[in-house]
């Protein structure tokens, strides 16, 4: 019926425009809701950034506006929602439940079981969209059929499919009675709260403000930016540049679609003007293709969530150092760039990415420390934390993913030399050792006198010592 009462539910897709499950719940019906669900089963974890629950609160006041502008509203829920939902839905005699699909395993549980309740009540689901990807995470399989575990061959075939155009923002639609507004309420709908009310505290700031129009803004500075997109395989090593997007949490939390950005990287490569351009852009759009096969893995091997996928680091034996372990979480190594970067962090809530490989394999093969610890307090910090990225980006790290080069054994000091060679991003975020020569900074052994009246930690391991008993114990496990 032209009237019915559709609800969105949304997830990690805190937007309007570019959204495939809601523009398919707005050609439905002129009448959409949407809902908001927070979720004791996520937010009560152990493993949740004040960041990143900053970004997201931020992002829904945001959602709530946009739902008024365009005629209707964003409620909020509280409490588990296969309860929630379901119970909202009845209140209001809703006569279906948009969603859109996720690849991560507590999203497909919860899933499971809101359809469910939803069934049992006799109310339609409407669930097929995958909204956070360009293609379904097991659209794409090698010639003899089966899912992709190397992200090379991924990206040959990925790059090689055909792309959809971003779809129709929620256009005009009908929010609720003032009689269906306090049914709403009765059901559960409450004010928004602060992430402060949630328990999580962020003074600092984020990189990115909250909220779609930042992310379309900063995308578009990005992809229009000469020195940015044009030159982003050339700068984005240098921890000291503003050479990446920052869109990361943007992607994660869904207040820009992917059919978007995918537009208008595309568009940037095709304005280029030379290969060089375009090779830089290229290397961007791999970028995407890596948090696609991220996702695409973790929705086939969704036991890589719970640890190791390679044999050898199945039970290898981490010396697990609690006190070694709290010097890197706090920046404290003695090693200056994987301490900025455990700074920066700590700091902002987000890391360059080169320099979460070199804190990541200091973690796992200087330190001997289960990279599951380090993939945790990543997620305790990140405003951009995601399952699968972040996994991902560990298992990568620790060499026991998927990836087909076995061992991976950065050198924090050639790393500082290559990427950080004036020591700018060293010195930004280690002021107490700004005033030492460049030289010593990168040089990975800073010399114990040259310390003396800093606060500056000398080195807690020895790099080269320590990578020959990681090599030994990996090769004994093999
Ligand atoms: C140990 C480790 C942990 C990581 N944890 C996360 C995480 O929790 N969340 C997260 O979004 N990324 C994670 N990454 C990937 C990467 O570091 C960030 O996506 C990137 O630094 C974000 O900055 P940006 O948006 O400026 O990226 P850009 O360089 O501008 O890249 C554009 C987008 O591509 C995606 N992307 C880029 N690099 C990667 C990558 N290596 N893997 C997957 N996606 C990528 C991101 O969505 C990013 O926003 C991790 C990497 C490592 C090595």
């Amino acid at each position: 019926m032209a009237d019915d009462l559709v609800l969105f539910w949304h997830r990690r897709d805190l937007r309007i425009r570019d959204n495939l499950g809601l523009a398919a719940a707005r050609q439905r019906t002129p009448k959409v809701i949407g809902v908001f669900c927070l979720d004791p089963g996520i937010l009560d974890g152990d493993d949740i950034a004040p960041a990143r629950v900053a970004y997201m609160i931020g992002s829904l006041a945001e959602l709530q506006e946009s739902y008024k502008a365009a005629g209707s509203e964003l409620l909020i829920l509280q409490g588990e929602p296969a309860k929630a939902i379901p119970k909202l839905a009845v209140a209001l005699d809703a006569k279906a439940v948009y969603w859109n699909r996720d690849v991560e395993p507590y999203s497909r549980d919860r899933d499971t079981q809101v359809a469910e309740a939803l069934k049992a009540k006799d109310i339609e689901r409407s669930t097929q969209y995958w909204d956070q990807l360009m293609h379904a995470p097991d659209a794409l399989k090698t010639g003899a059929g089966d899912p992709y575990k190397v992200y090379t061959p991924f990206w040959r075939k990925w790059i090689q499919q055909s792309k959809q155009a971003p779809v129709e923002a929620l256009a005009e639609t009908t929010g609720l009675s003032p009689h269906e507004k306090a049914l709403a309420n009765d059901a559960g709908n409450i004010d928004l709260p602060s992430a402060k009310e949630l328990g999580y505290e962020w003074e600092n700031g984020l990189l990115l403000d909250p909220g779609e129009k930042a992310a379309l803004a900063q995308l578009e500075t990005f992809c229009d930016d000469e020195r940015a997109i044009a030159e982003y395989d050339q700068q984005r090593n240098y921890p000291a540049n503003p050479g990446t997007s920052l869109l990361s949490a943007a992607l994660k939390f869904g207040t820009i679609g992917i059919r978007t950005v995918w537009e208008a990287a595309d568009s940037a490569y095709s304005r280029a003007r030379s290969d060089e351009t375009r090779e830089n852009i290229r290397t961007w759009q791999k970028e995407i293709a890596w948090r696609e096969f991220y996702q695409a893995v973790m929705y086939t091997f969704p036991e890589l969530a719970k640890g190791p996928y390679r044999e050898p680091l199945k039970d290898f034996p981490w010396d697990n150092d609690k006190t070694l372990f709290q010097a890197w979480c706090e920046g404290r190594t003695g090693y200056p760039i994987v301490d900025a970067a455990m700074r920066q962090l700590n700091q902002t809530g987000w890391m360059h990415n080169r320099c979460r490989m070199i804190v990541a394999s200091f973690l796992t093969k200087d330190l001997i420390i289960d990279w599951r610890w380090g993939e945790k307090y990543f997620m305790q910090n990140l405003f951009d934390g995601d399952l699968s990225s972040n996994n991902g980006g560990w298992q990568w790290s620790a060499s026991s993913g998927m990836d087909p080069k076995p061992l991976r054994i950065f050198n924090p000091a050639s790393q500082a030399k290559k990427y950080d060679p004036e020591a700018e991003y060293i010195r930004e975020w280690l002021p107490e050792i700004r005033h030492l020569d460049t030289g010593v900074l990168i040089s990975g052994d800073i010399p114990e006198k040259v310390l003396e009246g800093t606060d500056y930690p000398k080195k807690i391991v020895d790099h080269k010592e320590q990578q020959a008993i990681f090599k030994e114990r990996y090769k004994a496990q093999k």
